[in-house]
């Protein structure tokens, strides 16, 4: 194996070519409702994917000529058109012995047909999300009257939300609410989501009329939700007492909804009952964990915790007194980020950089976890020991776990306790991990997939992986090729030495459920 450097996905960028070809694929289906346009613009916007390669250069054009033909097929198929009813017009795919739609003018079974397909198929969601950023605002109407679902107009919201297109959210979702008389249980997403938006606009009145009219709404579930939003708004504001009464008018319309335990123990805790938000936690957790055994509310009992810890930290803050090493520039930094935001659950790709054949893992996550927590999922999932610094690198962010690093080099590190992935995740399609400063073991986290969350399933989960991670301090790439030299009997001397030091490690183990019971272990049941 040699040492150059093989371009990686990340570095040659052609994810974020796809995309965009993706993307504008879209538009070239609206504006000419003709395949041929579409392949032939797809073709186009792949083209530099066949330039980057030298020795197998024509390999990679034939691969980017058939993955044009493959996605032209895939967004042709999945693509809603309004004058459809929001529905694909479907075309079938080219019969094996058909020519070839690419133009090669072979067979389509010798030529696109023969390159695998990738997967890209997309969320009939997310495709609804693509279409209407080709429409102009006008035609959102239509959608709302031809009778979208109100769960799926809020999904297409939230990715605007996640884009901070605020007004664009407002003009979705305002229509759904014009007639209070029809509002169910099925208008909940999009009601949270308006109400998230007024207040990032700032719009206090449109955010209180809003709750007003749901108050009113036949449907218990949205009353509460009202009252709900109420309890958490009074007390921002200090008014503990009518947050209360809010809270008890709430809790009488759906007694058995477990969401009020979050928002009791927050409320306790903004009026500073810390020794009660204590207790009934506690008590929370006991009887959430009595009406499912199972792991159904284990991150809502976690998430009651963290309220309750996050409130003893503060007072650990308070004895310091200002002795506090973290920068003003920290604090202003964490108090930007967002505080709501869509939960999703992410499916994670994670490979070491620079080793062939790749050691790779694959996690689902949700998004409400912290950085704090990736970082020992990652550490469980590749089998390090957790014995070194670490940082998380997030588009601008820096997310770890040491103030005497950041001292050092002069970066703002937020601390991974603090940060949730959905903070600062939004749209990024990847990020890294840097494990242990000296080895310098940096891990290539791609987002493969954003799921909807799924709060009754463990918070997170191994899906699959390949390969042993090397051992800890090793001394890096390079250490690390010298035990595989010494494995294979080269390298003379050092090779002994090596043999007799890792003579256990097989580089090539990997054992999938031993690591899924480390994962399990670390959402056990708190206290
Ligand atoms: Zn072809």
């Amino acid at each position: 194996m040699s040492d150059t450097n093989t371009p990686t996905p990340h570095d040659a960028d052609p994810l974020e070519l796809m995309t965009r070809a993706f993307d504008s694929g879209v538009g070239v289906i609206l504006e000419s409702n003709d395949f041929s346009a579409l392949l032939a613009h797809l073709q186009q916007a792949l083209r530099p994917l066949a330039e980057v390669g030298d020795a197998g250069a024509e390999d990679v054009a034939r691969t980017a000529r058939a993955l044009a033909t493959h996605m032209a097929y895939e967004l042709w198929n999945t693509t809603p058109i309004p004058e459809n009813h929001f529905r694909p017009r479907k075309l079938p795919c080219p019969e094996r012995n058909a020519p070839c739609p690419c133009g090669s003018g072979r067979k389509y079974k010798q030529c696109c047909g023969g390159v695998d397909r990738p997967a890209l198929t997309q969320p009939p969601d997310d495709m609804l999300a693509r279409v209407l950023e080709h429409l102009p605002p006008e035609r959102l109407g239509e959608l709302v009257a031809r009778g979208a679902p109100p769960r799926v107009l809020a999904e297409i919201a939230e990715h605007w939300f996640d884009e901070a297109r605020y007004d664009e959210v407002a003009g979705l979702l305002e229509p759904l609410f014009a007639n209070p008389a029809r509002l169910d249980e099925r208008f909940a997403p999009a009601a949270s989501l308006l109400i998230a938006t007024y207040a990032q606009q700032g719009r206090e009145d449109a955010r209180d009329a809003l709750i007003e009219r749901l108050k009113k709404a036949p449907d218990r579930g949205l009353r509460s939700l009202a009252l709900q939003r109420e309890a958490s708004i009074l007390a921002d504001r200090g008014e503990f007492p009518g947050a209360w009464r809010a809270f008890r008018a709430a809790q009488r319309l759906d007694p058995q909804d477990p969401t009020f335990a979050h928002l009791e123990v927050l409320l306790l805790m903004a009026e500073g009952r810390k020794e009660e938000a204590r207790s009934r936690a506690n008590l929370w957790a006991a009887d959430l964990l009595a009406r499912s055994p199972g792991k159904e509310y284990l991150p809502m009992i976690e998430a009651l915790h963290a309220i309750v810890d996050a409130g003893e930290e503060d007072d650990e803050d308070d004895g310091i007194d200002g002795d506090d090493e973290r920068t003003e520039e920290v604090i202003a930094l964490l108090a930007a980020l967002p505080g709501e935001y869509p939960a999703r659950r992410l499916v994670l790709h994670i490979a070491l950089e620079g080793i062939e054949p790749p050691i790779w893992r694959r996690l689902e996550v949700e998004n409400t976890l912290t950085f704090e927590a990736l970082h020992l999922l990652i550490q469980n999932a590749m089998g390090w020991e957790n014995a070194h610094l670490h940082e998380f690198s997030v588009g601008d962010y820096r997310i770890g776990n040491s103030p005497d690093f950041d001292a050092t080099f002069d970066e703002v590190v937020l601390p991974g306790e603090e940060v949730g992935l959905g903070q600062v995740i939004d749209r990024h399609k990847g990020f890294s991990y840097l494990y242990d400063f000296g080895d310098g073991w940096l891990h290539r986290i791609t987002i493969e997939q954003r799921l909807p969350s799924a709060p009754q399933r463990a918070p997170a989960v191994l899906v699959d992986g390949a390969r042993a991670c090397p051992p800890e301090d090793c001394g890096g790439i390079p250490g690390y090729q010298r035990i595989l030299a010494a494995r294979r009997g080269e390298a003379g001397a050092e090779g002994d030495e090596l043999r007799s030091w890792y003579g256990g490690y097989d580089p090539e183990a990997f054992e999938l459920a031993a690591h899924q019971r480390m994962l399990e272990n670390l959402f056990e049941p708190l206290d």
